[in-house]
């Protein structure tokens, strides 16, 4: 029976005769499912009633939102084990090498799975639909999404010149097609890409066996881009370029049906520009890099017309999944630069006259990242900007062709009450816990009204947890 989803207030795109960057809309629609993906969107006129075909199951939600679920456009969920720990100490130098590739060669692949099971859990109760995710045992990672029923696009962590993973790559690259083949992990929502791990990691011989197979499958290539300046330092010694002009240099740029980079922390100008003339998006992941690196000076990746979206990386340098948090730090980025101006410090250092021109600063700064800061705009970094990806589907619009990946939001909830603007709500407050209930690729997630609760009292979670708890407690985590 064709489920249809109606509501007073659904969160749809543009309207077609639009031009240009268009806002969301908020209008009364009725959404019909089928499979793992929209059929069909019928918007209604104000006050008009849905006229339901014959055998439709109308789920009517009143009032409450329709909005696309989030997507976090790079995670490592499986790593949500070293969540609590001090990384103090790890994080003053390059944390993934000291830490991180000691820790991981003793995880099992039947670890990844348990673990991959809580981090997709964590998504969910934050309303994250779909998740850009990058791992070892990468067929792990894809049946730990799919146990769970969380959307993803799994990429197997490919290295051949250091790294964990080193061992691994002929496997880990029969596990990327073995995936993309699968049509049971389709129907949940779970695709494939290339995971090569990062420019420092991987050889251009595998880089290139990489593109083969992006090439003849079109599947996207997700990898970390300029993470390190230990990255950085390595390609111009090894290559004499910059990462970035390096991928150029090898032809990833020009070949790959689309690249995801993530972090781009070491990527100047000129390597903007070579990202913005090719397929490829960034990701920013403000509060992993206030913990790793620092952060990306993201309103240049805007300026250079380098798409890019949002993600948290993984609990071990920001402990929460919910991306709907990093929007606030896209939105801060009207204000964040006064604060290391040299006006700012001039004040700070005694010069009351500098105060004034620590606020024409802040003024300054407001109006160069007004765009970057609309509602509409913050939330394309988490559904239709990584949502458009990938070459096999869509995600992150409320439209015909794309995976039902919904959230139901009760706006009379304290945390998103009185939600004058729900699209502004959505952009700037936490409203994980508003979710009355949500859909994965077509499949109802927990029980409407009682989402949350409805998850973590069922036997799956407790089963998975338990698991989880077990294997946790046989890995050696000092390094
Ligand atoms: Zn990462």
């Amino acid at each position: 029976m064709p489920t249809v989803l109606l509501s007073r207030r659904v969160v749809l795109g543009p309207e077609a005769s639009s031009v240009g960057d268009a806002a969301l809309r908020v209008v009364p629609a009725a959404v019909r499912l089928d499979g793992s993906t929209i059929a069909r969107v019928h918007e209604l006129a104000a006050g008009a009633p849905f006229v339901p075909e014959a055998g439709d199951d109308v789920v009517d939600f009143g009032d409450k939102l329709l909005a696309p679920a989030f997507i976090n456009a790079h995670t490592h969920l499986a790593l949500g084990f070293l969540r609590g720990l001090d990384m103090r100490g790890v994080t003053r130098g390059n944390m993934v090498e000291e830490f991180y590739f000691k820790v991981e060669r003793r995880v099992a692949p039947e670890d990844v799975r348990a673990f991959t099971r809580i981090g997709a859990y964590d998504s969910l109760l934050a309303g994250v639909g779909l998740v850009w995710e990058h791992y070892y045992a990468g067929q792990e990672v894809a049946e730990g999404l799919a146990d769970v029923g969380l959307s993803g696009v799994v990429a197997p962590t490919l290295q051949d010149l250091s790294g964990p993973g080193m061992e691994a790559w002929e496997a880990q690259l029969e596990a990327t097609a073995a995936i993309d083949d699968s049509s049971r992990f389709g129907g949940r929502g779970v695709f494939a890409a290339l995971g090569p791990h990062a420019t420092d990691t991987v050889s251009a011989e595998l880089f290139g066996k990489a593109l083969d197979l992006a090439e003849a499958r079109r599947l996207p290539v997700h990898a970390h881009l300029a993470q390190s300046v230990e990255e950085y330092r390595r390609a111009k010694a090894r290559h004499g370029a910059t990462p970035t002009a390096w991928l150029e240099r090898i032809g990833v740029l020009e070949r790959s049906p689309s690249n995801v980079f993530a972090h781009c922390i070491y990527v100047d100008r000129d390597d903007l520009g070579r990202l913005a003339r090719s397929r490829s998006a960034s990701v920013f992941c403000p509060y992993s890099q206030l913990v790793f690196g620092f952060p990306a000076l993201v309103g240049e990746w805007s300026r250079a017309g380098v798409p890019w979206g949002l993600a948290t990386d993984c609990a071990s340098s920001n402990d929460t999944m919910n991306v709907q948090r990093e929007l606030r730090f896209v939105a801060g980025q009207r204000t964040l630069g006064t604060t290391w101006s040299q006006e700012y410090q001039g004040f700070i250092a005694g010069d009351p006259a500098a105060a004034e021109a620590a606020w024409r600063r802040r003024v300054g700064l407001c109006a160069e990242h007004e765009d970057d800061a609309a509602p509409s705009r913050l939330l394309s970094r988490v559904w239709s900007e990584p949502g458009k990806w990938h070459p096999k589907f869509r995600a992150g619009v409320i439209a015909p062709g794309a995976l039902a990946n919904l959230l139901v939001l009760d706006l009379e909830h304290p945390a998103m009450w009185p939600a004058h603007e729900p699209l502004q709500a959505l952009a700037m407050a936490d409203t994980a816990p508003a979710i009355w209930a949500m859909f994965v690729a077509g499949r109802a997630i927990g029980s409407p009204g009682a989402f949350h609760e409805s998850i973590l009292r069922s036997d799956e979670y407790r089963e998975a947890h338990r698991e989880a708890r077990d294997r946790l407690a046989k890995l050696d985590l000092t390094v």
